[in-house]
Parts: structure tokens; sequence; C-alpha cells
């Protein structure tokens, strides 16, 4: 596929870490920040579509996110919720040790299914500074371990939401389109 020609292109965007390390709030500060009403979730799978415009590629990306609610436990449903998808967030809490050392499944059980997933670790929660376990150097090690890129956020922080979102679709882009990180650099000024 190439972006330069279609103008656009749309991605299913699958979430995965432990419960409560805040994938939907999130997916929910990057969809619902402008409609100023705070999303009720539903146990099941709650999907929603939200457009991001990339004007230096003449691109629109368009994510269909599905974030999983109260079935977490069962293996049989994730293994469907992952199917097509082709990006997605490993999601670990900072002040949380065992969702960082947990990570490692998520990243196994996702890749049996997708192989070729575009994935991004994300270090959640570091606005909870004082409580934080889990250090910058340690998440580094660890996406450079599993062969991903490294993000650190703050679910509440919109500002960094959205950045989150926007590492993801530019990686998505160079990959798709085969630009490089200095075609990005120069475009955009972002380093990755
Ligand atoms: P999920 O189970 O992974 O979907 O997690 P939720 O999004 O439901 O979040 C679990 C709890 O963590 C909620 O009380 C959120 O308000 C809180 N939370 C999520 N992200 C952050 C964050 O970045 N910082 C802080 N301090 N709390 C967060
Ligand atoms: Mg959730």
């Amino acid at each position: 596929m190439s972006l330069e020609k279609k103008g656009n292109c749309w991605m299913k965007l699958i979430l995965g870490g432990d419960s409560a390390v805040g994938k939907t709030t999130l997916v929910e500060n990057f969809v619902y920040r402008d409609l100023g009403e705070q999303y009720k979730s539903t146990i099941g799978i709650n999907i929603m579509s939200k457009k991001m415009d990339f004007p230096q590629w003449n691109s629109k990306i368009e994510f269909a996110i599905y974030d999983l609610g109260g079935q977490e436990i069962y293996k049989e449903v994730r293994r469907k919720y992952y199917l097509g998808a082709s990006a997605g967030f490993l999601v670990y809490d900072v002040t949380n040790p065992k969702s960082f050392a947990n990570i490692r499944e998520w990243y196994r059980e996702i890749i049996s299914i997708e192989p070729n997933i575009l994935l991004v670790l994300v270090a959640n929660k570091i606005d909870l500074e004082k409580d934080r376990k889990i250090s910058t150097q340690q998440g580094d090690a660890l996406a450079q371990e599993l062969g991903v890129q490294y993000i650190e956020t703050s679910a509440l922080n919109r500002d960094i939401v959205d950045e989150a979102f926007s590492t993801l679709a530019v990686l998505y882009i160079m990959r798709k389109t085969k630009v490089t990180q200095d075609e990005v650099k120069i475009k955009t000024g972002w380093v990755y």
C-alpha cells in the first residue's frame, strides 16, 4: 500500500497489558477529548474510531481502536481480538513491577497471533513520580530486547496521550511507505 497515492489508511489498533495499567484511560482521552464527556465503559469490547491528519504526507490515518473490557481473563477472546490488528500498545504501569514483568507474556501472546504487528511499549502513569518503581532505563532496555519503540505517558495528560498516538501513526507510515527516519525528521521535526 502506498500512502502517497491513497492519501489515507485505516489501522486496527489493540492494547495489551495487565488490568488497571491505564489502557482504557489512554484511548478514551485520545478519542473523546473533544466531546467533554466521560465515556462509560461496558463489559466486552469497545471499538472506537478516530482520524489523525498528517498534512506532511498528505495523509490521514483512521484508527479503529479495540479496547478489551471486562473479559481480559479469557485467552480465547483475546486471540480473536488480536486478529487483523496492524498496531498495538503494550502498556504497563511504572508503579506496578508485576505489570512490567508481564509485558513479555503480552508480547508473546500478541505476536503469536499477528507476527507482523507494529508494537510500541508504553510506560504509563509517569505522573506518579513518588511511587515510580520502574525506571526509564529499565523500560528502554525491555523495548530494545523486544525490538519495539519505547514511550512514556500519563494517560491523564491529553498532550502526552496525543503524542503516543502520533508516534505510533508515524512509525506506521514509515513502515508502510518505507519513509526513512531522516525524512520524518525533515518533514515533522520529530526525532524517533
Ligand atoms: P485498564 O484496566 O488498563 O483499562 O485501566 P484503566 O484505564 O481502567 O485505569 C485504571 C485506573 O488507573 C483508573 O483509576 C485510572 O484513572 C488510573 N490511571 C490510568 N492512567 C493513569 C495515569 O497515567 N496516571 C494516574 N495517576 N492514574 C492513571
Ligand atoms: Mg480497560
